[in-house]
């Protein structure tokens, strides 16, 4: 089965969960960006974050962005989700290579370094909401239980996993888990959750060894009354088009756009979310001008 996402909640709803597999997708990421693993392993950790913070947003337009402005190789991380299973996502250099860290593993948190996770909610207000914290280690999940903590005050575990083939750079396996304690939940629930957790495996291995989302959280939550109350498919998927990047060159209006035709050459622009290139002739520019001319003249 290709990836999903479920949610569910345990202990007579204290304590509320997701998780998500996400192989599939992180492998068409690392297609279209050419990834390297230590991006792919970034990249995918922050995409199943994103897609279980966005699955979490109440209205049908939401958007959930995830920004690691970071002082690492890999420059800078965008992954934007929505509350429909979408998520898209790049990183400033998709070709970081990095040696494996001090456990043998993939040095998520050495690409990404030192600076800030922004988490903007896009919920159609003017502005979005924007959360802001320190990165922590770089290694995404425990970045994102931080910015739980300290910026929405929700106690969390979060648990994020890529398993990369190093022979060929595609993805074996990729996904993860958050598990939310809600206000007032009993002491003993927490003990009990806090030894089911310290006791559960990496994501990869539960996964490597045919686990799934359910069986995952089962794993955790069996003791506490889980249930789980939605099931959903997720993708990569950009909502780019042709018609949204001629807007874009109308929006830079028509100075730009005659210098570009004075050029005398077609014009390439890329979409950095999903590496779509769009060309455009001098004779599209043209007509593009001419479209942003009218958009002048208008009172
Ligand atoms: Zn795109």
């Amino acid at each position: 089965m290709s990836d999903y996402l479920v949610r569910a909640t345990a202990a007579n709803d204290f304590v509320r969960a997701f998780a998500v597999t996400t192989r599939d997708l992180t492998d068409e990421a690392r297609k279209r960006h050419g990834f390297s693993p230590t991006v792919s392993a970034a990249l995918g950790r922050a995409m199943a974050g994103a897609l279980i913070m966005g699955a979490d947003m109440k209205g049908e337009k939401d958007l959930l962005t995830l920004q690691f402005l970071c002082e690492g190789p890999i420059g800078g991380i965008t992954v934007t989700a929505d509350s429909h299973g979408n998520v898209k996502g790049f990183a400033e250099n998709p070709d970081v290579y990095l040696p494996p860290n001090e456990y043998g593993k993939l040095d998520v948190g050495g690409a990404v370094g030192s600076g800030r996770l922004r988490v903007l909610r896009d919920i159609g207000l003017k502005e979005p909401y924007v959360g802001e914290v320190e990165i922590q280690n770089g290694e995404i999940a425990q970045d994102l239980t931080y910015y739980f903590a300290v910026s929405e005050q929700i106690p969390s575990v979060v648990a994020l996993g890529v398993l990369v083939n190093m022979k060929d750079n595609s993805i074996l396996q990729a996904g993860g888990y958050v598990i939310q304690l809600m206000p007032d939940c009993p002491e003993e629930v927490i003990s009990q959750l806090e030894k089911a957790c310290t006791a559960a495996e990496p994501v990869t291995t539960l996964l490597q060894n045919g686990g799934t989302p359910e069986s995952i959280l089962e794993g955790i939550l069996k003791d506490l009354g889980m249930h789980i109350t939605e099931t959903m498919p997720v993708r990569f998927r950009c909502d780019c088009s042709r018609e949204r990047v001629e807007k874009a060159l109308i929006a830079m209006g028509p100075k730009e756009l005659r210098s570009m035709i004075l050029d005398g050459k077609p014009v390439s622009l890329n979409c950095h979310f999903c590496n779509t290139d769009y060309e455009f002739t001098v004779d599209e520019l043209t007509a593009i001008l001419e479209k942003a001319m009218k958009g002048v003249k208008k009172p």
